[in-house]
């Protein structure tokens, strides 16, 4: 017989939020739901400011793996349902903390309990104890010692209404909040590190994050858009379900090299990109633009030319790794296991027909009589009008 397991998953910041709590807690459990695809039999109740997952020890390590995807959940722990019996819950912890001890060689290690059940004789402080003193007794000559403050590992014991339960050392979650939550946001994801951490980075503040990628197959090939579907589906696993919409660019950029001045090419490129984006964000919703925009990172991201995009557009504008370096970005691209696919050698369309000296103090009059030489309307339609859809 397959025995019975218990996920508790704990949100931290969901649980401030009012009145509001319900449709958050709401909007986790649908997301963990659908994280749950394929697995059976999984039943989910939220008593009082967290989340009770019932399942079982061959589905139990799954689920975790899983919720390690969804945004909002603070940390989580597997929990064994026991006999009301001291030896019982040492023999379960002595389980639990073995291979940890096995792995590390030495543990520092606590029992913290909770009742909820107030008719159980003992205290919190003497279940701590009594168990503890059992499982030192089995584990002590192994390097187990105990540390109440500042133990590696903490085992958790729930003295509750219907049932006891043992758990295991918590894992952190994501943090932040349930994707849904916050509504929906149009990320301008180009191949690079930088902008998929950025969506990431929205996607964990509760935002159903699309994605809008300028491809230029006439002039780099398919390089550019088999890479940022990878990157979308990775970015997708945050349950985020965002759509990909990959916009036919190189007519546009054929024009801005044929009309306007090379050095302001890159600033041309990016106020068409964000005109673009902004049309489609109104047609679907979106209230937001995100970019993986970092201050000085490159030529075109200096506060002049920043300055010079979100001119053209009146919606906001999202730059959540403005202040990041770039190593602080890359730790967190390996994080989100974006990096690899982000590395894989491919121009971006913002490379082609690059002039020797790109202008770092773009100045915006100077751009809009540049822009003035060529009527990009129809371009400009047309390009929106050949929009491709993914669903990645
Ligand atoms: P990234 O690593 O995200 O590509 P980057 O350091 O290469 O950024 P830029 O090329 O200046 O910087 O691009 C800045 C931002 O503009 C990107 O983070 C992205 O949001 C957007 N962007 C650039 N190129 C494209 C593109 N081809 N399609 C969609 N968005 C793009
Ligand atoms: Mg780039």
């Amino acid at each position: 017989m397959t025995e019975k397991r218990i996920i508790l998953v704990r949100y931290d910041e969901i649980g401030l939020k009012g009145k509001n709590r319900k449709f958050f807690e709401k909007c986790l459990i649908q997301n963990i739901r659908k994280s749950f695809n394929g697995i059976e039999g999984v039943s989910i109740q939220s008593p009082q400011g967290r989340l009770i997952l019932y399942t079982d020890e061959n589905t139990a390590d799954e689920c975790v793996r899983r919720l390690n995807y969804v945004p909002g959940i603070a940390s989580m722990s597997i929990g064994i349902s026991v006999e009301r019996d001291f030896d019982a819950m040492a023999e379960v912890g002595i389980r639990l903390i073995q291979p940890h001890l096995q792995a590390q060689g030495e543990l520092k290690f606590c029992v913290r309990s909770q009742r909820s059940d107030k008719s159980f004789s003992s205290t919190s402080p003497e279940i701590d104890f009594e168990v503890g003193s059992r499982i030192m007794k089995a584990l002590s000559e192994k390097g187990l010692t105990v540390n109440i403050n500042h133990g590696d590992f903490v085992l958790e014991i729930e003295i509750g209404q219907s049932e006891d339960v043992v758990f295991d050392n918590r894992t952190p979650g994501l943090g932040g909040l349930p994707v849904g939550s916050s509504g929906n946001v149009l990320c301008l994801l180009s191949g690079g590190i930088d902008s998929p951490v950025a969506a990431y980075l929205l996607a964990k503040r509760g935002c159903r994050v699309h994605f809008i990628f300028f491809d230029n197959q006439v002039f780099l090939g398919r390089g550019g858009y088999d890479k940022v579907v990878k990157l979308s589906k990775l970015i997708n696993r945050y349950r985020g379900r965002g759509r990909l919409y990959v916009v036919p660019f190189q007519d546009i950029q054929v024009a801005i090299r044929d009309h306007c001045t090379p050095d302001n090419r890159v600033v041309l490129y990016g106020r068409m990109m964000y005109r673009i984006a902004q049309k489609l964000a109104e047609q679907n919703k979106c209230q937001a633009l995100v970019t993986g925009e970092s201050l000085g990172q490159v030529a075109s991201q200096t506060l002049e030319n920043l300055a010079a995009v979100s001119d053209v557009v009146t919606g906001n504008v999202f730059r959540p790794l403005i202040g990041m370096d770039k190593k602080e970005i890359i730790v967190l691209a390996k994080k989100i296991e974006t990096y690899e696919t982000s590395i894989e050698p491919q121009p971006d369309c913002c490379s082609v027909f690059m002039p020797p000296r790109p202008a770092t103090k773009s100045r915006i009059p100077i751009l809009e009589r540049d822009e003035g030489k060529f009527p990009w309307q129809e371009l400009m339609d047309k390009a929106i009008a050949d929009i491709e859809i993914i669903e990645p």
